[in-house]
C-alpha cells in the first residue's frame, strides 16, 4: 500500500513538473506583451500620438500612432543602473522627447532616484525612424548617436563593420550590437542579454522587408541566425507591423488603420525560414512571400 501511495505521489509530481515551465539554461526576466496594438483611428480625434507598454519594469516600447505617421514605428527605452537606452526616435511631426523624458522620470521617480542619462541610438538611419532626433541632439544628459556607419563604430568601437559585434552598457545590462546592413547600410541589431529580446529594425518584422543590398542582407540574416544559435531569444521584435493575421496577407503602404494587425513579436522559427527562403535564391534578389512577411528587393539607395 505504501508503495503504490508513493509510485501515486511521484507519478503526480510528475505530471505536475510535466506541465510547468522549466527555466532549462535560460534565465530571462520576463515581460508581457500585448495581444494587440493600438494602430490608427478609426477615429484619430480618440488616439494619443503614442501608446506606451511596459513589458516589464526596466523596458518599455513605444508605439507611434499611424493617425500621426502611417509608419507607425515602435521605439524602444531599456534602463539599466547607470542610463538609459533609446533605440529610434519616430515617424513624421512629432514630439518624441516630452513622452521618453516623462517616462524616464517616472522610471527615476518609482526607483527614488535622480534621473538617469539617456543614450540614443537607431534601428538604421531611415526617415522614419531618426524623425525626432534633432529634439534629443545637443541635449544636456543626451548621448546622441547619429544613424551612420560612422558614428556607430567610433561611439561602439566597432572595427570591420560589418562583421565585428559591440556592446553597450547601461548598468548592470549588456546589449549586443549587431551589424545588419542589406535594408539600409547603418541597420544594426540590439540583442538584450536581461529580457532575451532581439531588436531588428526594419531587417526582420512582420511585414515588408525592402532589401537594398541582396548580397549583405543575406549576410546580415546568416549572421542573426548564427547569433540566435549561441544566444536564446524570447522574442524577435522590429519596428513596424504591415502583416495582418491572416497569413500571406498584408496592409497596402499607407493604410492607417489596422483593425486586425498581425502580432509584433516573431521568434527565432521565423528568422531561419527567412534565412532558408533566402538561401533558396542562392543570391538572386526577387520578391518572397512567407506567411508572416514578405521580403521586397528595391533598387540601391543613392551613397549618403
Ligand atoms: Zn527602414
Ligand atoms: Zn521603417
Amino acid at each position: 500500500m505504501v508503495s503504490y501511495v508513493n509510485g501515486m505521489i511521484l507519478a503526480i509530481l510528475g505530471f505536475l513538473l510535466g506541465q510547468s515551465p522549466q527555466p532549462g539554461d535560460a534565465n530571462f526576466e520576463p515581460g508581457r506583451l500585448p495581444l494587440s496594438w493600438r494602430t490608427g483611428g478609426p477615429n484619430c480625434v480618440e488616439i494619443p500620438d503614442w501608446q506606451v507598454h511596459e513589458y516589464n519594469a526596466d523596458f518599455f516600447i513605444l508605439r507611434e500612432s499611424g493617425c500621426t505617421h502611417y509608419e507607425k514605428p515602435f521605439l524602444y527605452l531599456v534602463f539599466g543602473a547607470d542610463r538609459a537606452l533609446l533605440v529610434d526616435t519616430g515617424a513624421g511631426q512629432v514630439d518624441t522627447r516630452s513622452p521618453v523624458m516623462q517616462l524616464i522620470g517616472k522610471w527615476a521617480k518609482r526607483r527614488n532616484r535622480p534621473s538617469v542619462p539617456l543614450l540614443v541610438v537607431h534601428s538604421h538611419g531611415h526617415g522614419d525612424h531618426v524623425a525626432g532626433d534633432s529634439q534629443f541632439r545637443n541635449v544636456q544628459g543626451v548621448h546622441f548617436v547619429e544613424a551612420t556607419i560612422q558614428a556607430l563604430a567610433e561611439a561602439f568601437q566597432l572595427g570591420d563593420w560589418p562583421n565585428r559585434n559591440g556592446v553597450i552598457e547601461l548598468g548592470g545590462r549588456t546589449l549586443d550590437l549587431i551589424p545588419i546592413p542589406g535594408h539600409q547600410e547603418a541597420s544594426i541589431a540590439l540583442y538584450d542579454r536581461r529580457t532575451g529580446i532581439l531588436l531588428t529594425g526594419d531587417t526582420v518584422y512582420p511585414g515588408r522587408l525592402y532589401v537594398r543590398d541582396w548580397r549583405a542582407f543575406t549576410a546580415s540574416i546568416e549572421r542573426l541566425v548564427a547569433f540566435t544559435g549561441q544566444h536564446p531569444v524570447t522574442h524577435v521584435l522590429g519596428c513596424h507591423i504591415e502583416q495582418s493575421r491572416t497569413p500571406f496577407v498584408d496592409y497596402p503602404v499607407g493604410t492607417v488603420y489596422h483593425p486586425d494587425e498581425h502580432a509584433l513579436e516573431l521568434g527565432r522559427a521565423e528568422l531561419l525560414e527567412l534565412f532558408e527562403s533566402l538561401q533558396r535564391q542562392g543570391g538572386m534578389p526577387a520578391r518572397i512571400a512567407l506567411r508572416d512577411m514578405t521580403v521586397v528587393p528595391r533598387a540601391p539607395e543613392a551613397a549618403r
